[in-house]
């Protein structure tokens, strides 16, 4: 598939769609701990959710998720069959979390809000994680106290509206995978 919706050509005639690829493409490379599984993000996220629910702190055994969510299309494998586990999810309606099958290191999931046209990429996996900050914190209800949210974005009791919180060019991408 194509990647890019409109912002072709911003550097230039012709080839600038390109090289913005290619710059992404650096910057958005990630994989698994044992390297079986490389994968590349070919365009920005549409939103990162930094979500501090009871769920996702057990699933990472951590304070937070950090999840990119990105059309599925825009996931590339470069290296690897990532497995794909059925895992409970808070809605009840189950998610499907992309393991490594050597080492187990989760790499994205799909929830059944969004579907398996969105994966929500583990920002952790990122070779370079600090590319995708946080754009929201949810479900911070259930934030461990000692975790200071002082970034400046939003901070969401529970969750939220993304026509409230997302920047037009991914609600128009939104729009595109869900037209
Ligand atoms: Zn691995
Ligand atoms: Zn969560």
């Amino acid at each position: 598939m194509r990647a890019g919706t409109g912002k072709e050509g911003t550097g230039g005639e012709g080839t600038g769609g390109e090289a913005t690829g290619e710059r992404l493409g650096a910057a958005l490379e990630g994989g698994c701990t044992c390297g079986r599984i490389r994968y590349r993000l070919t365009e920005r996220p549409l939103f990162v959710h930094c979500c501090h629910c009871n769920w996702c702190q057990r699933e990472t055994g951590s304070a937070f998720a950090l999840n990119a969510m990105i059309e599925v299309d825009r996931v590339v494998l470069l290296a690897g069959v990532v497995d794909r586990v059925a895992t409970p999810s808070a809605s009840g309606k189950g998610q499907t979390i992309a393991r490594c099958p050597e080492c187990q290191v989760a790499v994205w999931s799909h929830y059944a809000g969004a579907g398996e046209a969105v994966a929500f990429v583990r920002v952790g996996t990122l070779d370079t994680p600090a590319a995708c900050p946080p754009d929201i914190h949810i479900f911070t209800s259930t934030r461990l106290p000692w975790v200071a949210l002082e970034d400046g974005r939003p901070v969401m009791e529970e969750y939220y509206r993304r026509s409230e919180h997302w920047p037009a060019a991914s609600l128009d991408r939104w729009r595109a995978l869900k037209g």
